[in-house]
């Protein structure tokens, strides 16, 4: 089964638990985890993995041609990212950044004043440490779009995932488009949240956002021991789900952060139970 390691809001340990459930699952099964998150991916410092370039990710984007261009602005107007600037009587000026590489202002040029060109967005590492198999997706430092590279993760992952027993997917904090391109094709989702406000208001988003997608959740409680539980409890009952595990503030797990190391802690077995 893919399981997604998510959470609606960021820094509630969404990569320790992942990481630490995979080494802990890999002690007796194949393991691939996937860190799908593409703005600061970090599961290979958590796990202390030097990791190898395998590829670069690109993706397409318009080339200008000015000899052909009449300055009629119709690319300007289909461009829903706004990647085209156009002032009425001058050449359209292109974002690149900002490009998802759609293609639809080359559709919609009527002189065929645009052609395609590409733009790398990105690149996929793969590295091994504890016994798992790591990937991991890297945005270009500067490039918008995180989703078309959390989807040139899983299209070169899906080949190799047959051999695995299980493949985690770290997915970004949020609920954008990245972490639904990550959800999509998971069999669960697990959401790490802590019981504070945000971390309520946060777990509910992502909560609604598996249900819209029909991924079943459940809940995992970071730093239980702090703050208001009653939060985060009455989002779980909500949403009919469960809390199958809650970690402790203690400093053992700070620890093992810090160092580079997967924590160890009674609750990653009763994760592990829980998608048993
Ligand atoms: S390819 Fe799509 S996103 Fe990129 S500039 Fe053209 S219309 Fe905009
Ligand atoms: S649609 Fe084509 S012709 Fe019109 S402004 Fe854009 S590039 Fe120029």
């Amino acid at each position: 089964m893919k399981i997604a390691i998510t959470g609606g809001k960021g820094g509630t340990g969404k990569s320790t638990v992942a990481t630490a459930l995979a080494v802990g699952l890999a002690k007796t099964k194949k393991v691939l985890l996937m860190d799908a998150d593409t703005d600061c991916p970090n599961d290979h410092l958590i796990l202390s993995i030097k990791r190898k370039k395998e590829k670069d990710i690109f993706q397409l984007i318009p080339v200008f041609n000015k000899d052909k261009c009449i300055k009629c602005g119709r690319c300007a107007e289909v461009c829903r990212e706004n990647a085209i600037l156009f002032v009425k009587g001058k050449y359209p000026v292109f974002v690149k950044d900002l490009c998802t590489g759609c293609g639809a202002c080359m559709l919609a040029c009527p002189t065929g004043a645009i052609s395609k060109g590409r733009q790398t967005i990105g690149a996929i590492y793969s590295g091994e440490g504890y016994g798992v198999d790591l990937l991991t997706a890297e945005m270009r430092i500067g490039y918008e779009e995180a989703s078309p590279v959390v989807n040139a993760l899983k299209k070169f992952s899906s080949r190799a995932e047959k051999k695995y027993d299980h493949v985690l997917v770290d997915t970004a904090a949020g609920t954008h488009c990245n972490v639904i391109s990550a959800l999509l094709g998971c069999g669960l989702a697990i959401a790490v949240t802590e019981p504070t406000p945000l971390g309520a208001a946060d777990l509910d988003l992502i909560l609604e956002l598996c249900r819209v997608l029909k991924v079943p959740s459940m809940v995992v409680l970071n730093r239980a021991d702090v703050g208001d539980k009653k939060l985060v409890q009455n989002v779980v009952k909500k949403y009919k789900t469960k809390i199958v595990a809650e970690i402790p503030y203690k400093k053992e797990i700070l620890e093992a952060y810090s160092e580079g190391k997967p924590i160890k802690d009674e609750s990653i077995i009763k994760i592990m139970e829980s998608i048993r």
